[in-house]
């Protein structure tokens, strides 16, 4: 039976039983408000839920969950000024803006400074309007004020030690029908900003596992499983046409920097990484924003272009290989320092019906870029 049908029932009831008197009146005035506080409740626990689903599906996506809460909040709540402050990456201490603009600049703070541990400790909405001492207090508060944000919303992981587990916070401006935040309102951003801390933090964990910390580019357990992808779409655009069959075929070019390990005897090995991390910046620059480029192992990189021909591949490689050659490395205390690396090309279709074979291909034109006296291109044949 549903909550219409009962609830018609049982005004029926008290009203046989009591008739028109004010006492039933009351009662059954009292019974809608049960009714409509349950009825809201339900809409908000559906709510709760979806939202919950939506960040879910988002949370290994900094971007994507931050970009979904902010419309989230700008819908829910009527409100144009939405910002996140936030770690900008796993282990930082400082909280900063994830989109700093000019005209409004929000406050910079530490984690473990004074603002951050009373935001942490905090965990409920604040309103800055009704924590005036706070403001004087803490001089991030009032600047949050001057720039119109009326409430700002903790991001706190749950299950952390209390204190810690601040992620950031969300500062929301006034809502554009004047209202005021309610009591419900406050109840839901403080349920949001849980999930939204716990999705951050993971989203910072995920990427963490895919970069590679010495030199700041992808991982080998990236490139594992972005070539995987990019070679499945090469292979789905299989065509009918003998001259072009592929519409996107993938290249996938390997280099390795030659006599690295005398180069570390000579210098120490602090020297040879920030070669690598120089030579890795280079690389990173020095391609479209659709290629990605890993760090394979040691000093070997592979760089994985989606819908390259081996032609184009092979002219990116010749252009890597002078823009290394040419680049001088300043590390303190040493004279600029060169590298040179020896690159091999290979193409999916034309050398390799499978990934496997593609990665073999493009390491032995690798060495045999290296037994042809290195710091060259070949490409598999
Ligand atoms: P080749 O021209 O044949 O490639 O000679 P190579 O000396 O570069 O090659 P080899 O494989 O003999 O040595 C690679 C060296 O790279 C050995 C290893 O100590 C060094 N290496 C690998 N990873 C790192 C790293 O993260 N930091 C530093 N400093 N050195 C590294
Ligand atoms: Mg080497
Ligand atoms: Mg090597």
């Amino acid at each position: 039976m549903s909550y219409e049908t009962s609830n018609r029932e049982i005004e029926e009831l008290i009203r046989r039983r009591l008739g028109d008197d004010e006492e039933a009146a009351r009662i059954l005035t009292l019974i809608r408000n049960l009714y409509q506080e349950r009825k809201k409740r339900e809409f908000d626990f559906s709510t709760i839920s979806e939202v919950a689903e939506e960040i879910n599906v988002r949370c290994l996506d900094l971007a994507k969950t931050e970009n979904y809460a902010t419309s989230l909040l700008m819908g829910q709540f009527g409100v144009f000024q939405v910002s996140f402050l936030r770690q900008p990456h796993f282990a930082s201490d400082e909280i900063v803006a994830s989109r700093p603009r000019k005209q409004q600049p929000l406050p910079t703070f530490t984690r473990n400074g004074s603002f951050g541990r009373w935001l942490a400790i905090s965990t409920a909405p604040i309103l800055l309007e009704e924590v005036p001492d706070a403001r004087t207090e803490h001089p991030e508060l009032e600047q949050m004020f001057q720039q119109e944000v009326r409430l700002c919303l903790p991001l706190i992981r749950g299950g952390s030690p209390p204190g810690e587990g601040l992620v950031g916070c969300v500062c929301l401006g006034k809502r554009m029908t004047g209202q005021d935040y309610a009591p419900p309102d406050l109840e839901f951003l403080w349920i949001l900003g849980r999930l939204v801390a716990v999705a951050l933090h993971n989203a910072h964990l995920h990427h963490r596992a895919q970069i590679d910390s010495l030199t700041g580019v992808y991982s080998r357990g990236y490139f594992d499983v972005h070539l995987i992808e990019e070679f499945q779409r090469a292979m789905r655009s299989k065509r009918e046409d003998e001259e072009y069959p592929f519409s996107h075929p993938v290249s996938l070019v390997m280099l390795d920097i030659d006599h690295f390990k005398d180069f570390n005897t000579l210098y120490g090995h602090p020297v040879g990484d920030a070669v690598l991390q120089s030579t890795a910046l280079l690389l990173k620059k020095s391609v479209r924003l659709l290629d990605t480029v890993t760090r394979y192992g040691g000093e070997e990189f592979a760089i994985i272009l989606p819908d390259t021909t081996k032609e184009h591949a092979a002219a990116l490689a010749e252009r890597l290989r002078q823009q290394i050659e040419k680049h001088r490395i300043d590390v303190d205390g040493n004279p600029a320092l060169q590298v040179t690396a020896s690159f091999g090309v290979a193409t999916y279709p034309e050398d390799g019906t499978d990934l496997q074979s593609l990665v073999i291909q493009a390491d032995q034109a690798l060495y045999q870029a290296k037994d042809g006296g290195r710091n060259r291109v070949e490409s598999a044949n």
